[in-house]
């Protein structure tokens, strides 16, 4: 997500970017609609959607719409014409994948790898093996990769402290040379974000946050419509604010971080104090599996865990007063969300601030999209270097 140039073309890009979000965002999207939706003129939405037809991005349909109840011309994403490639690095998993325009995923490697063996070499085999399964007869508009944490290419300066052992820069270069594509790279809450932004629920949001939980804990904000970029893409690291200045010390050098309470491994090394803990395997997703059948002990522990989740929340809705935040997961698709947003939108509501000046209460919700959010975004992302 490069800084682009503030300049007539550039405005010229951001007016068919809206345009194609609105048909992204919207079901059954006519010209008319667009026009009211964008406050573009007629004649200006013509133009670029007539561009946008010609450069196959989208097509155009008479129908009869069940959610509008009249038969018009309405506006679809093209099929079969454009596809993007996206490798999401986590911790102990790489997923490559080849999507189409629309978000439908046509091929999804996944391979387990812990990070300090993840590296270049690693990297060049799996982008040449999904690059041989893109389709021949579409366009590849580029590919992303998707990681957590900063994401930067120093491998040499970097290499003593972090596990990163790779460098994007190298990669790039051999996409570049050997396909011939774009190639971008992005924080996985952010991207996370752009995907519920375009797919899922913090469409038509002017405001919403993205709360990552599970074996890292981050968050991803769009304030007035514009995702807040960090130096170096990085996003919100709210695992690492201080929820207890007595606490034990963080690998980030501050004291009681909200990663050490409820980051995936910190939070089952604390349950396995517990006698009745010490020998479950698979403790975490067993309490989720049982809490969700209603076992009473189970459930205890996710509503304990559900309030310290809040710590993050409450902070995330002060600072950025967004009207919905929207909970996800890394590495933990099997948190059954459903069982802590309730909680957690209650906790929020309770202390926020601006609720106190007779604001409007915050949604708290459950992503639907989950893991696929990053696939998603990763879409997005790649489709808007390409504007
Ligand atoms: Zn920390």
């Amino acid at each position: 997500m490069q800084e682009k140039v503030y300049n007539h073309s550039y405005l010229k890009n951001i007016n068919r970017l809206n345009i194609l979000e609105c048909v992204y965002t919207n079901e059954d999207v006519n010209r008319n609609y667009i026009s009211l939706k964008t406050g573009l003129t007629g004649a200006a939405v013509t133009k670029i959607i007539t561009s946008l037809i010609q450069d196959k991005f989208l097509t155009e349909e008479t129908y009869f719409s069940e959610k509008r109840k009249r038969k018009a011309r309405y506006l679809k994403l093209s099929e079969k014409e454009y596809g993007v490639v996206v490798i999401h690095i986590s911790r102990g998993q790489v997923s490559a994948a080849v999507l189409e325009l629309n978000g439908r995923i046509l091929v999804l490697d996944e391979y387990g790898y812990n990070f300090h063996l993840m590296d270049d070499k690693l990297f060049i085999e799996i982008i040449d093996n999904i690059m041989k399964t893109f389709p021949e007869s579409m366009k590849c508009l580029g590919c992303v990769f998707i990681t957590p944490g900063i994401v930067v290419s120093h491998k040499n300066e970097r290499k003593s402290q972090t596990p990163y052992y790779w460098d994007f820069d190298t990669l790039k270069n051999y996409i570049k040379n050997k396909y011939f594509i774009k190639v971008v790279c992005g924080n996985d809450s952010n991207i996370a974000l752009l995907g519920e932004r375009w797919f899922g629920k913090a469409k038509n949001e002017k405001n919403s946050v993205l709360y990552n939980i599970g074996k890292g804990i981050g968050a991803a904000a769009f304030v007035n419509n514009k995702l807040l970029e960090g130096y170096n893409n990085s996003s919100i690291e709210i695992g690492h604010t201080t929820i207890d200045f007595q606490g034990p010390e963080c690998s980030c050098g501050n004291k009681g971080c909200l990663e050490l309470y409820i980051g995936k491994e910190n939070w089952e090394k604390r349950l396995r104090n517990k006698e009745n803990y010490k020998e479950v395997p698979n403790l975490v997703e067993t309490l989720f599996f049982q809490a969700s059948q209603n076992n009473q002990t189970a459930l205890k522990e996710i509503i304990e865990y559900a309030n310290l989740v809040s710590y993050g929340a409450i902070t995330l809705a002060n600072m950025f007063s967004p009207s919905t935040i929207i909970l996800t997961t890394n590495g933990a698709d099997y948190y059954n969300l459903d069982l802590i947003v309730s909680i957690i939108e209650k906790e929020v509501n309770k202390s926020l601030y601006t609720k106190k000046l007779e604001g409007e209460p915050i949604k708290v919700v459950a992503s639907s999209l989950r893991s696929k959010g990053y696939l998603l975004g990763g879409l997005v992302v790649t489709l808007l270097a390409n504007f």
